[in-house]
């Protein structure tokens, strides 16, 4: 069997996990990468004055419950024990997040216990009695009611993907938890951490295989595959195809930074729920690596905006009016013998970094006996 020559588009974490695994196999793969830096979207860069490791492109907190990947990535860095904890100001006011007992008694000023609160809350949700919960504000509504939803989730919700709440999908709500204890972790995970030297450093391990050619600043075109006896695409679904049938939204952001002498806000990532203020949230990066000491403060606000051609796309906004231009594309798609589309941007799914690598270490075990 001789082996076979891959192609990989996209440095991130999808397209190194794969590229990693056929050349373990014992395959070629050429790696190209638009970007002059690998690790996709959770790149991490030391910003040079300041020494800080600064999450170039928004917060990134690796969370997973799933072991093989976690074994996975600690075969490729050190990972610090980190709990991700996230405050949000809402109204003049700083409350903890995801919604907690806390949060709860903070902003009713109440003392209530996890059972009276789990009663007030039940009492104030307003539920259909004939059919679950269709959208992101219907959800919201049935589990937590309306004060709750209106300070925290309904504005932010709103900046951040850019449509009304009750034309998004439920799913969206269910990445976070609601409890009735004072846990404030933002995750609920079995594994979580941050890889101490930042996840750059991590991809560039990962790509680090005498089978993997990578291709920096190299934009992967379409007739290339005709070279390759398979083409995996990370990039976005539609600009594999030129758009031709029209252009799937996404939402982009936009950073702006500075650096701050001292300790800027206290913590890693504050939210900003209010409708009036155009940030959804504030980074300061030397929050995520506590073990570090930095005087100076880099500090981010992130404002999302939609994608226009020539933006990095962050998000896939899958929105009903445009499933029917997705589910053209995933036809074109299903329908390709050479081409796999995989990732957040080739497949237009919310993905975590913990599912694109558990995905490519799938299908590198379909394609690890591919002959050329
Ligand atoms: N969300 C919100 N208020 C918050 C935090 C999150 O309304 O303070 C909503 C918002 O719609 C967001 C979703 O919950 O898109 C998921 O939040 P997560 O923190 O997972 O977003 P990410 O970090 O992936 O941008």
């Amino acid at each position: 069997m001789g082996a076979a020559h891959f192609l990989v588009t996209g440095a991130g974490l999808s397209g190194a996990v794969l590229a990693r695994e056929l050349a373990a196999a014992g395959h070629r793969v050429s790696v190209m990468e638009m970007r002059d830096h690998v690790a996709g979207n959770c790149h991490t860069r030391r910003d040079p004055q300041t020494g800080v490791l600064v999450h170039v492109y928004g917060p990134h907190i690796f969370h997973t419950d799933d072991a093989r990947v976690w074994e996975y990535v600690n075969r490729f860095a050190r990972f610090r024990p980190y709990r991700h904890r996230v405050l949000s100001t809402a109204a003049g006011r700083v409350y903890s997040m995801p919604l907690n007992l806390l949060t709860i008694n903070q902003f009713f000023g109440t003392t209530l216990s996890p059972q009276a609160a789990r009663a007030r809350i039940s009492g104030g949700a307003e539920k259909s009695a004939t059919r679950a919960p269709r959208t992101f504000e219907e959800q919201a509504l049935a589990l937590m009611g309306r004060p709750l939803y209106e300070t925290f989730f309904k504005g932010y919700t709103e900046k951040q993907w850019g449509c009304p709440a009750d034309t998004l999908p439920a799913s969206i709500l269910k990445r976070l938890p609601l409890r009735f204890d004072y846990n404030d972790s933002y995750f609920s995970q079995r594994f979580q951490g941050m890889p101490e030297e930042g996840y750059t450093e991590m991809v560039r391990r990962i790509l680090d295989h005498p089978g993997i050619t990578l291709y920096l600043n190299c934009r992967a075109k379409r007739h290339m595959a005709a070279d390759f006896t398979h083409v995996f695409h990370s990039g976005p679904l539609d600009g594999w195809y030129g758009h031709d049938l029209g252009r799937l939204p996404y939402r982009t952001l936009e950073f702006q930074s500075f650096v701050h002498a001292g300790d800027f806000q206290g913590t890693p990532v504050m939210n900003y729920a209010d409708s009036d203020i155009p940030y959804t949230r504030i980074t300061e990066h030397k929050h995520f690596a506590p073990w570090e000491e930095h005087s100076a403060s880099v500090v981010t606000l992130e404002t999302p905006r939609a994608a226009r051609p020539g933006d990095i796309p962050y998000y896939p906004v899958r929105l009903a009016r445009e499933k029917h231009l997705l589910a053209r594309y995933e036809a074109r798609a299903r329908a390709e013998r050479h081409v796999t589309f995989i990732g957040r941007l080739g497949t237009y799914r919310y993905l975590d970094m913990d599912r694109c690598i558990g995905e490519s270490l799938a299908l590198a075990e379909t394609y690890r006996r591919v002959a050329a």
